[in-house]
């Protein structure tokens, strides 16, 4: 991908952990690495269709210039995380935040922290079998799309299908979400369960019934597993109720694992 790179901005700001710091101030150099696609403004010599890297750097300088707190770690993280937001053309950013005077008593030339923080595509499995199901749905996907590092880029039709495993409970009303985030997995997961508690979601029999279920299907084309994360969905390629929303508006997808399309899953599992 192209990349725009801003090199050794420096600017006065009072971070730090020692009250001199905070007080006193010092320097801080700051490089960002601003990947965005070039080509359509290039093509057409027009700003608007890039980042505006003039208005970048007085981004940065204004947070600075409005903020104090006390690690690099801290800086760095949160400035990644608002120029993604502010500049929504920009797909990845790594930034470095240097300290050339931090109060170490040593010869050295800086200390600096990188930070990469980009958005991610997810696809998510959302399910009700409780109360008025499509409501459940309805406010999970608000709740989902009003947090600030979430958009709700695309969501398939729902649809009613038969319960899976424990099957003594009402029918369930399925569907399937293509999020944009800025969380890793396991910040997402924990989004997805403030949600489920949010709208009510109890966990008494597994696979029984619930007012919101959110799942986790793809996450980039990451493959990882730990005790209380999946990626892909363990299950997914068994299951129509995830297949049949997730083929409408990702059948195009690679299973990272699996190597097959959603939509080659889906047709696949239907025929069986
Ligand atoms: P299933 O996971 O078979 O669809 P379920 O959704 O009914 O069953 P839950 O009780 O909602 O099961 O979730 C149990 C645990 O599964 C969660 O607490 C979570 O830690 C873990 N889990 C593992 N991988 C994922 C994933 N990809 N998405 C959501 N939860 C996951
Ligand atoms: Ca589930
Ligand atoms: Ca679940």
């Amino acid at each position: 991908m192209d990349k725009i790179r801003i090199e050794n901005l420096e600017l006065y700001a009072y971070h730090g952990v020692f009250p001199e710091e905070n007080e006193e101030g010092q320097l801080f150099v700051v490089s960002a690495d601003i990947y965005v696609d070039t080509l359509q403004a290039a093509r057409e010599d027009d700003l608007s269709r890039s980042v505006d890297y003039g208005a970048v750097c007085h981004f940065i300088k204004q947070w600075m210039d409005t903020h104090t707190v006390q690690l690099i770690e801290t800086v760095a993280d949160i400035l990644a995380r608002e120029l993604l937001l502010a500049y929504p053309l920009i797909q990845k950013i790594v930034l470095e935040v240097k300290k050339p005077d931090a109060p170490i008593g040593l010869p050295f030339e800086y200390v600096s922290v990188t930070a990469e923080r980009a958005w991610h595509t997810v696809y998510v499995g959302i399910g009700s079998n409780m109360g008025d199901r499509e409501t459940y749905i309805n406010d999970a996907v608000k709740l989902l799309h009003g947090q600030r590092d979430c958009n709700v880029a695309k969501a398939s039709g729902l649809y009613t299908t038969a319960p899976y495993g424990y099957t003594d409970q009402p029918e369930f009303l399925n569907g399937a979400l293509c999020v944009k985030t800025l969380q890793t997995p396991a910040q997402f997961l924990d989004t997805l369960h403030a949600i489920e508690q949010h709208l009510g979601r109890e966990r008494k029999i597994h696979w029984g019934p619930r007012t919101i279920d959110l799942d986790i299907l793809l996450y980039d084309d990451m493959v990882m597993s730990t005790e209380t994360l999946t990626i892909p969905h363990i299950d997914m390629e068994n299951r129509l109720f995830v297949l049949k929303p997730l083929d409408e508006i990702a059948g195009f997808v690679r299973h990272p694992i699996l190597g097959k399309t959603i939509h080659q899953l889906y047709t696949q599992l239907e025929s069986k």
